[in-house]
């Protein structure tokens, strides 16, 4: 538990000598050292999930809580609680509705999705245009993209952006004819430029395949000062991998929002706001596009975050002609920052790609490589053992930076990043296996990996992972290919990690328009979106998965002395639901949302019909889910 500085404990003292009749004459104390609650929830089931421990015990019960200075004051009974309140301190009578911390989400795109709604809300701006191309074959997908460039870009600016989205299969499992399309270059750079002109930047995108043309290579030596190193060789002929997707979360922040960062700061306000409203009380991201840091320093600075953000920085690989000596020379960040923001790691970005680009053991190289395909691999792999990148983790590491793999797919990448920690170590004696331990270094998302092997040096060297239920849909198709039975047990195996005794935190990439326990209730079922049962004994019960999503989530961020459950002098992060978690039907748990947010002791969200319930007006972004519109999930 935070420690409490002295002048607390007198306040304690002084309060104690007025409320507790008889011990001690309470003339003696000046009214203005009196700072009451400003906030009490009572009549509640409070569940404080102060157990962190590897089972399914949530912790500490009680009926009340009071808030004061931004944390958490007194726990107990509501008569216990309810002697503290002063004149102005707002109650809250839950009528014994289920409260929980605020959850963490370890990794999502808060910044990401808030843009792509944004320009679908603003179809006219100058921003960037999209547009979106059917095709049931690589024919016809050819002849749509040719009739749209010719007939609808007559009104495009110099300058500015046109994303084409070619046909992509649901739920990210990625291949397919746009795909095939984009990675066959059946449409070379030099065909596009013939179209559109040398003016009008142009980006292709079938994730996690790209093709841009000359104007947009223009516009991003423009933005960025020069030609990135990374990228492909005689890219006018061929179709890449490396650095679309960043173009595509870039460009557009980088270029268009350059010099509007009030107007993106409002953007990124509007979706921090959204995800308070649907229970997120802390998240962790990398930012791609330079512009969104800008944009959330200024929310930072004006005391405007609706939530809390530990952000990695990762534009120091991605498009850094020298990230070795860029690290050489940054030094360790780690913690920077306050209770709102802070520096979180060096994140890696993607150490492989979203499938089918998943650097795995399932595929095998060597057969690849007499394909004639050797050089996939490295594109696949981007961290393998004799690549820059690889020497850049060895380096950010042994000049004590925290460096994390935040988008990591297959088990081989996993391989990759614990061989450059290992690397780090033998080289340089501060980095002692104590050191990286200390660092609680993690990877992310469970899309293939650890294989069983794996956990024991996961665990040797105090790794974290973070797990999202994404990956179920997404690996489906290739586990497929290569032997369901065989691989079923490689996709997100959070049971399997647990009992090894490696912590998993909860992270949902998918937008909230769904309510954040649907991207949960899939670690229970184990059902994918596409309704196969992948590993049915990886599940974890629901008790387990709301510590993944809460203590578990603040261990992941190495913050767990301040958030991920209710105690004493903790933050005081919270939320009411509409249902209780811990015995609702379990058919029902993922319609579960709250009605009540609150963060660092401030309400961010009250929902509408809660608010007239207590005689409040309603607080936030009033959130409505699908499935209360009647849509399914
Ligand atoms: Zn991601």
């Amino acid at each position: 538990m935070r420690k409490m500085n002295s002048s607390f404990w007198v306040i304690q003292a002084l309060l104690m000598a007025v409320l507790v009749p008889g011990v001690v004459r309470a003339q003696a104390v000046p009214s203005d050292l009196i700072v009451y609650p400003n906030l009490i929830v009572y009549n509640a089931k409070i569940v404080s999930m102060d157990d962190y421990d590897i089972n399914a015990n949530v912790g500490s019960t009680y009926r009340a809580i009071a808030i004061r200075d931004k944390r958490i004051f007194k726990l107990g009974t509501d008569q216990e609680v309810l002697r503290y309140a002063g004149p102005d301190t707002v109650r809250i009578d839950a009528h014994g509705r289920t409260v929980i911390p605020g959850v963490i989400n370890v990794h999502t795109h808060i910044h990401d999705n808030a843009m792509n709604k944004w320009v679908d809300a603003n179809p006219n701006t100058t921003a960037v245009k999209v547009f979106r191309v059917q095709g049931e074959d690589r024919a016809e997908i050819r002849k749509n993209v040719e009739v749209l460039m010719r007939e609808r870009m007559g009104n495009i600016k110099p300058g500015q952006w046109s994303f084409f989205y070619l046909p992509n299969p649901a739920f990210g499992t990625g291949g397919g004819e746009g795909y095939d399309f984009l990675r066959e270059a059946d449409m070379t750079a030099a065909e596009i430029d013939e179209i559109t002109g040398l003016d009008k930047p142009v980006l292709l995108a079938a994730h996690p395949a790209y093709i841009i043309n000359t104007a947009a290579m223009n516009q991003l030596e423009n933005i960025y000062g020069g030609k990135t190193e990374d990228y492909p060789e005689g890219w006018t002929e061929v179709g890449f991998a490396d650095l679309g997707v960043e173009y595509r979360r870039e460009v557009v922040v980088d270029g268009y929002f350059a010099d509007k960062t009030d107007e993106l700061k409002e953007i990124l306000y509007a979706g921090l706001q959204e995800n308070a409203a649907a229970g997120i009380t802390t998240y962790s991201s990398h930012i791609m596009g330079i512009q969104n840091l800008d944009a959330y320093m200024r929310l930072f600075r004006e005391e405007r975050m609706p939530i809390r953000f530990g952000f990695t920085h990762y534009t120091g690989f991605t498009m850094n002609r020298d990230a070795e000596g860029f690290y050489r020379r940054m030094g360790d960040l780690f913690q920077l920052g306050n209770e709102y923001m802070w520096f979180q790691a060096i994140g890696l970005g993607m150490i492989d790609h979203g499938p089918p680009l998943f650097c795995s053991t399932m595929i095998d190289m060597e057969a690849l490589a007499a394909e004639g395909k050797k050089e996939d691999y490295y594109e696949w792999c981007r961290y393998a053992k004799d690549t820059k990148n690889y020497q850049t983790i060895v380096t950010a590491l042994s000049n004590g930076s925290r460096v994390v793999a935040g988008h990591n797919y297959g088990d081989l990448s996993a391989d990759h990043y614990m061989d450059a920690i290992e690397e780090a170590m033998e080289k340089s004696p501060e980095i002692t296996l104590e050191h990286i331990r200390s660092l609680r270094l993690s990877m992310d998302h469970g899309g293939l990996y650890p294989r069983p092997d794996q956990l024991p040096r996961i665990k040797n060297l105090g790794m974290m992972l973070g797990m999202g239920s994404a990956a179920l849909s997404r690996s489906l198709p290739w586990i497929q290919k290569y032997g369901f039975e065989k691989y079923q047990g490689w996709v997100m195996p959070t049971k399997r990690a647990l009992d090894a005794g490696i912590k998993v935190a909860w992270e949902g990439e998918g937008g909230v328009d769904n309510g954040l326990f649907s991207l949960m209730t899939p670690f229970i079922t184990r059902e994918n979106r596409q309704g196969v049962i992948v590993a049915a004994d990886q599940a974890v019960d629901r008790n387990t998965l709301l510590k993944m999503a809460t203590a578990w989530g603040s261990e992941y961020l190495m913050k767990e002395d301040d958030l991920g459950s209710l105690e004493l002098g903790k933050s005081a992060d919270l939320l009411v639901l509409n249902q209780d978690w811990f015995t609702a039907p379990q058919e029902d748990l993922d319609q579960t949302y709250p009605l009540l947010t609150v963060m660092g002791g401030e309400i961010r969200y009250l929902r509408d019909e809660f608010a007239q319930e207590l005689n409040m007006e309603p607080v936030g972004y009033q959130l409505r889910y699908n499935f209360e519109r009647g849509g399914g999930n």
